[in-house]
């Protein structure tokens, strides 16, 4: 499990070690046999440190800022729908990038979240460090503990960087995970609707 944000951070940005990462960088790069002076290297190290922090910047994170109040009684109790998130996260094995759509799904129990909300739940657990499994439930038991709907839904299709360009290299599959909660998983019918609406 990726490590909790640190408790010392104050304004809930996620801050990395940059002068650390900076140096960690620098002997990467010599120890790979690159020459860390040469020019188009010379900001190589502090890049990867600020990009280090904005990849990982889920951890300083919580769904409480990111919810921020906006939940709304409603009625409404047919499938609520966010297909197609755009999604980058970083493989906890290789740190190397996974990446493609979310598709998020609930069934309200008296209550909606502003959608734009969802694809910042995604977000928040996508840029920390993950396996695909992982983070679709977490996507799914966060949008279960905010709505308490009758019943979410979170597919995640993605590519894997390290399957595509090493090891295996099997460069056109894709990982499918789901997570079905509440009546998603109890009941086909509701199941099957889904998948309906997500092929229309
Ligand atoms: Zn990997």
């Amino acid at each position: 499990m990726p490590t909790e944000p640190d408790s010392t951070q104050d304004d809930g940005a996620h801050r990395v070690d940059r002068p650390g990462i900076e140096e960690c960088t620098l002997n990467v790069l010599k120890m790979i046999g690159e020459d860390s002076a040469r020019q188009g290297l010379l900001d190589t190290p502090k890049r990867v440190a600020r990009s280090w922090e904005e990849l990982t910047q889920g951890y300083g994170q919580n769904l409480e800022e990111i919810v921020n109040g906006a939940i709304f009684d409603e009625a409404a109790n047919e499938v609520v729908l966010v297909k197609d998130i755009e999604l980058y996260s970083l493989c906890e094995h290789h740190l190397l990038p996974f990446f493609g759509k979310c598709h998020v799904a609930y069934i309200p129990r008296g209550r909606v979240i502003g959608l734009s909300k969802i694809p910042r739940v995604v977000d928040m657990y996508a840029r920390r460090l993950q396996v695909q499994e992982r983070l679709t439930t977490q996507i799914a038991d966060a949008v279960q503990s905010i709505l308490d709907p009758f019943g979410v839904a979170v597919i995640i299709e993605a590519q894997h960087l390290c399957m595509m360009m090493r090891g295996v290299a099997k460069q056109n599959s894709v990982t499918k995970t789901s997570a079905m909660l509440g009546s998603f998983r109890s009941d086909p019918k509701t199941r099957a609707e889904l998948i309906g609406i997500l092929n229309s």
